[in-house]
């Protein structure tokens, strides 16, 4: 696997505002790497950074381990970061010849790229007649004709209705199957979790977490109790080292898991000790909770 970007230390200040501050990360081959955080939180200063249309204050970044100069690298490189915007009047095949120009790429490519997202069907339509989803679907199409090794999206899916969100979604996974490492920023936790495998999550343009999007769920769960001997009942778990935190509130017992456990080992371990339970239910934070927790505990 090899690295794609590595960014360390990256920091951006618009006068005394800090937009982004001290962020690190690195972005390996093949994974889908969403930014996650809410407006404002530094996502698309840390793309146009990357992207070289923003100037850092101090950080850097390397791309494709450095072995190429910026400028090279940029043609490794497919970003959409604006409103898709191409001419109103030509069509979606018109444009897209006129995009292979500029970037000076063989217009070979056009057809698969259409037909990838979806307009071969409406090559010919003419850019103006596109609901917005076939725009950003097109702006996909035309940031791929140079078959990039990274696509990099700002709110791939902002402002377009629930059918034209999924469209890019199914979009965006299809690209990633076919290996094109993908960075995108989001302020949405499902669209994260849908879509990326890797999360990088901001907050005030800080790093609250990175790493795979599934570890951040790796949290083992906890169980909800109540019995007629609660006292009883607390004095024992504290004594198990597979419980972490137990808290407490209006009669119910909460402990969490550090280790795996099944409700069912929990049940007998207690009735063994003399503990009969009235209410027993195992439970797992979501992400959406999980998410909640990191962004609210930091300031
Ligand atoms: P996000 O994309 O996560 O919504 P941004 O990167 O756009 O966040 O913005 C991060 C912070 O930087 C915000 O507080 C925003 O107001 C500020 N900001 C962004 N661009 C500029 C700019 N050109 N001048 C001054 N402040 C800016
Ligand atoms: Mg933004």
């Amino acid at each position: 696997m090899g690295t794609i970007l590595n960014v360390d230390g990256l920091t951006k200040k618009f006068g005394h505002l800090v937009a982004v501050n001290q962020l690190s990360f690195t972005i390996e081959k093949g994974n889908v790497y969403g930014i996650l955080g809410p407006n404002g939180s530094g996502k698309s200063t840390t793309l146009g950074i990357i992207l070289n249309v923003v100037n850092r204050t101090s950080g850097s970044f390397q791309c494709f381990n450095g072995t190429t100069s910026t400028h090279e690298a940029l043609k490794k490189v497919g970003a959409i970061i604006e409103r898709p915007n191409f001419y109103p009047y030509m069509t979606a095949v018109q444009n897209l010849k006129l995009v292979c120009k500029i970037k000076e790429v063989s217009v070979d490519k056009i057809a698969e790229k259409l037909e990838l997202v979806g307009l071969l069907d409406r090559q010919h339509s003419k850019f103006r007649t596109y609901s917005l989803g076939m725009k950003q679907r097109l702006a996909i199409a035309s940031a791929l004709l140079n078959d990039p090794e990274i696509l990099i999206l700002d709110e791939p899916t902002n402002g377009l209705d629930p059918q034209g969100i999924h469209q890019i979604r199914q979009i965006i996974k299809k690209i990633a199957g076919q290996g094109t490492t993908i960075l995108l920023a989001s302020h949405l936790l499902d669209e994260v979790e849908k879509v990326c495998s890797h999360v990088v999550i901001l907050r005030k343009g800080k790093k609250l977490y990175s790493g795979p999007v599934d570890e951040m769920l790796a949290s083992h769960g906890f169980f909800e109790l109540k019995s007629n001997d609660m006292e009883q009942l607390h004095a024992f778990l504290e004594k198990q080292a597979i419980f972490g935190k137990l808290t407490q509130e209006n009669g119910l017992l909460t402990a969490y898991l550090k280790e795996e456990l099944a409700a069912e080992e929990l049940n007998q371990m207690l009735f063994k000790e003399g503990i009969v339970l009235s209410h027993l239910m195992k439970r797992k934070e979501s992400l959406e909770e999980q998410f909640l927790t990191l962004t609210q505990n930091e300031n």
